[in-house]
């Protein structure tokens, strides 16, 4: 459905996109992670033709891009960052419009709307305007919009970005029968939660350039330790001096909060029995600790 080859993309002599190679499969629910100003956006960008490469190739639903971008966007849907849904119409004439940007005729999209609301879990709300909606329902029903000339692929950027936990549930439900409906997505995301729930394969992107590559448990396994013990509280530097070395295989204090990275939890727990004043958390280790351990704990932005 994609394939990039070398692509690249300079602003004012800085190559923020470098030498890109990605591959998403038929079907397959694919992952653009990195921390801020990696190049996800640009990157997008290029692939959806929007902005010119300065080198590479792009191939997208069969088409090359930009120079047949048009086309391509046709057999594409798209959900931005932000809701840009247009508060002048209501919900089910957002959808109407939206399907005549790609020359459907009204009657097919009217055609379409009921299973696209329904999809949406919108269809008490048909004909509300768009300000009476919730953050959750705005995005469902952008999620939606982007299916209105059922794509073959869906590009999302960032879809749960600003949503409460139940309502990234919802969203994760729709993603999911669009998978097991047979659609390719690429996903960009911040929540590593959601790129190991949804994502299939994977690439986390720093400074423009690939730094890992494959299956959210795969990268897990060959990059992590299998368990993560997180020790905080009174005595943590006296505790940290006397047994880390010792009892983790790795370890990273940041700010008031020990990472100790093992294979043998309980040895680091039978440890941190004997001492006072320390509390611990417990927890297999996760894409997150991947995330860091690859692209660092510094902020960007
Ligand atoms: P991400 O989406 O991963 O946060 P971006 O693709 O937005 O990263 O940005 C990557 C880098 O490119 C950043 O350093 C950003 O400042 C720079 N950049 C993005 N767009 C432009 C532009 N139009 N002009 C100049 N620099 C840009």
């Amino acid at each position: 459905m994609l394939s990039v080859r070398g692509l690249t993309k300079t602003y004012g002599g800085t190559a923020v996109v470098r030498g890109l190679d990605l591959d998403v499969r038929h079907g397959e629910c694919f992952g653009l992670l990195g921390p801020n100003g990696a190049g996800k956006t640009t990157t997008l960008r290029l692939l959806l033709g929007l902005i010119e490469p300065d080198a590479g190739s792009i191939e997208l639903a069969g088409l090359p891009v930009p120079q047949r971008a048009r086309e391509a966007r046709g057999k594409v849907g798209v959900v931005p960052q932000l809701d840009n849904l247009d508060p002048d119409f209501t919900v089910r004439e957002n959808l109407i419009a939206y399907g005549r940007y790609f020359g459907l005729s009204k009657a097919a999209i009217v055609a379409r709307v009921p299973a696209l609301l329904d999809f949406a879990g919108l269809a008490s709300k048909a004909d509300a305007p768009i300000a009476q909606l919730s953050g959750g329902m705005k995005r469902r029903l952008t999620l939606a919009r982007a299916l209105v000339n059922d794509p073959d692929i869906l590009f999302l950027d960032e879809p749960t970005t600003g949503l409460d936990p139940q309502a990234r549930h919802l969203i994760w439900q729709g993603l999911r029968r669009l998978i097991n409906a047979g659609k390719t997505i690429v996903l960009t995301t911040h929540f590593m939660d959601e790129a190991e729930r949804l994502a299939d394969r994977l690439v986390i992107l720093d400074h423009g350039a690939i730094v890992a590559e494959g299956a959210p448990r795969a990268l897990i396994e060959s990059n992590i330790e299998p368990a993560v013990v997180e020790v905080f509280g009174e005595g943590l530097p006296e505790w940290m001096d006397r047994h880390a070395t010792s009892i983790c295989q790795r370890f990273e204090r940041v700010g008031e909060t020990l990472f100790c990275y093992t294979s043998d939890a309980d040895c680091v727990i039978d440890a941190l029995d004997q001492a006072r004043g320390l509390r611990y958390v417990h927890r297999p280790s996760n894409l997150e600790d991947v995330f860091l351990k690859l692209t660092g704990r510094d902020l960007r932005d």
